[in-house]
């Protein structure tokens, strides 16, 4: 162990964490948090909650699993299921998320916090960072507003899900991005 701060790394699966936290274990001792119950179905969400474990172990990184509580999410995004991709529905899940991931960093005492899906050429970076900012506030902590996209971020990150034939999902997660 190093004397880097902590940072809690909220993850969406094991093909966006790979490079973030990569990039992070610079400047930090980065700990995953597996937070998704946005993902449907359950079978969906135990495949990519497995690969990620499975990678974690591989690479020795500290991981920590929230519970699957999907009752909840579709309770929080109520009245948006019709809403387009990268529309409220999206905001309404990165804030769900990201409050999830600030609540389990306070519990943890560690101050600051990020999320993987900024990695993701499909996601709005600034409407994550503006729920990222409201959860640290909420939590009085610190959310790293990091773009991993930047610098070929998604290329980089895929070359490592390549390298270690990680699952790859073919939509977002929730029941209403699965492409018919
Ligand atoms: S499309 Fe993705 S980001 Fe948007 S609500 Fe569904 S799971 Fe969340």
């Amino acid at each position: 162990m190093n004397d880097k701060p902590k940072i809690l790394l909220h993850a969406c699966c094991a093909v966006c964490m790979a490079y973030p936290f990569e990039l992070l274990k610079e400047n930090y001792n980065p700990v995953v948090f597996f937070s998704n119950p946005n993902i449907y179905p359950e079978e969906e969400y135990l495949r990519r909650r497995d690969e990620l474990i499975k990678y974690c172990e591989q690479e020795d990184y500290a991981y920590i699993i929230d519970d699957y509580e999907q009752d909840k999410w579709t309770e929080y995004i109520k009245g948006l299921e019709k809403e387009p991709e990268k529309g409220h529905r999206c905001n309404k899940c990165f804030e769900y998320r990201l409050n999830r991931t600030a609540q389990k960093a306070k519990e943890k005492s560690i101050n600051t916090f990020t999320t993987t899906l900024t990695v993701s050429p499909h996601k709005v970076s600034k409407n994550i960072f503006a729920a990222g900012e409201q959860a640290a506030k909420n939590y009085g902590l610190i959310f790293l507003a990091q773009d991993f996209k930047k610098h070929n971020g998604f290329l980089k990150t895929m070359e490592i899900a390549k390298l270690n034939n990680f699952y790859r999902q073919q939509y977002c997660g929730c029941e209403f991005s699965i492409k018919k």
